[in-house]
């Protein structure tokens, strides 16, 4: 399925929700390496994709969050970054076949930019370059940037995916205030994600889909290509030091007309939702 043709005619599409809290429901304990389960437990990385695929889903979103070269190495992991993140698409596109499309995850280095980090640009473009290549060998011709909050770093993400030739939707988290933590508007993230050649620009975890809305409608008013919403399932509330997301189904997708409205053209979940969100959001969609 080709989603940016798609979304150019005027369809709107369903992307999936959490992969995350999703594995630790079906077993990664908490600190466990979520991407080492696409080469120990790929049958169950499988599961969760076919879950949102069957639950409406028309893009898939690898399990490739954290499989850059900074945080693979912080389990040990550092020697199978190609293989997890090759391997990752391949489950992907496996469940995905024909009838929807796959996106390859890529979240920010885990490491902060100098001058409040010592993460020189040049080292994070090397990180996103390698851990894009991998996604690319392993099939992947569309990359999403997504929980970014600085800038700066997702715009090096975005340059390094740019380079190898992919499509990109580049999405940036937002919190109260409508800012990320870093401080950057929703304006100046859509201007400047769109300048420098996503296809697609938005926001996803964040706060919450109440919250999400104004800020899909001030990109709305900064660029005009397709904008993407993919809220967490409300403000996580800490229960024993873990997070808790209390939102229901219904609850989410009660604001997908308000995320149409505002000019979303992609609209899926992250963080604490599960397939019974994304059928929620695709009945609503309907
Ligand atoms: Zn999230």
């Amino acid at each position: 399925m080709d989603w940016l043709h798609e979304v150019a005619s005027g369809k709107l599409l369903v992307s999936d929700g959490a992969m995350g809290t999703m594995l630790q429901s079906l077993g990664l304990g908490v600190g466990q390496c979520p991407e080492l389960w696409n080469l120990t437990h790929p049958e169950r990385v499988q599961q969760v994709h076919r879950a949102y695929l069957q639950a409406g889903a028309n893009l898939l979103t690898t399990n490739t969050f954290g499989g850059n070269r900074i945080r693979l190495a912080a389990h040990g992991l550092g020697n199978h970054l190609a293989e997890i993140n090759r391997r990752a698409v391949d489950l992907a596109r496996e469940v995905a076949e024909d009838t929807a499309a796959v996106m390859a995850s890529v979240g920010p280095t885990g490491a902060l930019l100098e001058p409040l980090g010592d993460l020189s640009e040049e080292q994070a473009f090397e990180v996103f370059s390698e851990q894009i290549d991998a996604l690319r060998e392993g099939g992947a011709d569309t990359v999403i940037l997504e929980t970014f909050m600085a800038l700066e770093e997702i715009v090096i993400a975005l340059r390094a995916a740019k380079a190898q030739g992919m499509r990109v939707i580049a999405s940036m988290s937002f919190g109260t205030g409508e800012r990320t933590m870093m401080g950057v508007t929703p304006e100046q993230a859509a201007a400047t994600l769109v300048e420098e050649g996503a296809q697609v620009v938005g926001a996803n975890c964040s706060t919450g889909a109440q919250e999400m809305v104004p800020v899909i409608q001030r990109m709305r008013a900064a660029v005009s290509v397709p904008l993407i919403a993919q809220p967490n399932a409300g403000m996580p509330v800490l229960l024993e030091d873990k997070p808790v997301y209390t939102q229901k189904p219904a609850e989410m997708a009660a604001f997908v007309p308000h995320f149409v409205q505002a000019g979303a053209k992609i609209i899926g979940s992250c963080c604490g939702s599960t397939p019974e969100f994304t059928r929620a959001i695709a009945s609503m969609l309907a």
